[in-house]
């Protein structure tokens, strides 16, 4: 099965996704982790795509279609959860003619959505383990030892765009661009709206029934 969530920061389509694409076998192929990788290690794309995350706003399009293809075509056997693209109907309809190319199909499109309250308090106190991923918040799911990961023991930190500033100009990317992927999608096959403003078990509860 291959899947797309799609929603706007904060949403959870990081954790909904990771612990749906677990379950079922699936890549969870997150765009933003892909990314971050690539300004780690200093690629060619992580060099271009620094600049433009750091200020919240969106890596060009050429820049992330040339990375995902790589690996919807690696993954595409076990199938895949994208998360973070597409992000604007530019990357929709590159997407749509990558897949014919390679005759896959998406399954689901799943729109996740929540308050923008809801959003804003999410994104403002994650922590993410340096080591191995995993995400905390300081307030819905602390870790136990403050400042470290429970699973490795990895050291947690901020993202830098989940200061407020950035999430001010990330939300209104959002609005401006991610925002209408609805219209592109609502009407096609497979198409499916998650209220993603509640606890996180009953977000994954309703989010399982829909795969
Ligand atoms: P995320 O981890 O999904 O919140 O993404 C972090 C940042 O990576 C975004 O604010 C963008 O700068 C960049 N990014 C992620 N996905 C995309 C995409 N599909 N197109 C362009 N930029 C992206």
């Amino acid at each position: 099965m291959n899947l797309i969530l799609f929603g706007p920061p904060g949403v959870g389509k990081g954790t909904q996704g990771e612990r749906i694409a677990t379950d079922k076998g699936m890549a969870h192929l997150a765009m933003g982790d892909l990314l971050r990788a690539a300004v780690r290690d200093k690629t060619d794309a992580g060099i271009k795509a620094k600049g433009f995350m750091d200020a919240g706003k969106l890596v060009p399009d050429m820049v992330v279609v040339a990375m995902i293809e790589e690996k919807i075509v690696a993954d595409a056997e076990d199938g895949f959860l994208l998360d973070g693209f597409p992000r604007n109907v530019t990357q929709a309809e590159a997407l749509a003619v990558m897949l014919k190319k390679h005759d896959l199909k998406i399954d689901r499109t799943i729109f996740m959505d929540a308050p923008e309250e809801n959003l804003i308090n999410r994104l403002c106190g994650r922590l993410i383990c340096r080591a191995c991923g995993f995400g905390f918040h300081r307030q819905y799911s602390p870790p136990l030892k403050s400042g470290l990961c429970d699973r490795c023991d990895g050291e947690l930190y901020q993202r830098e765009d989940d200061r407020e500033d950035v999430i001010a100009n990330r939300l209104q990317v959002y609005r401006e661009q991610t925002a209408p992927l609805l219209n592109y999608y609502q009407h096609q096959e497979g198409f499916f709206k998650l209220d993603a403003g509640g606890e996180m078990d009953a977000v994954y509860a309703a989010l399982q029934k829909l795969v």
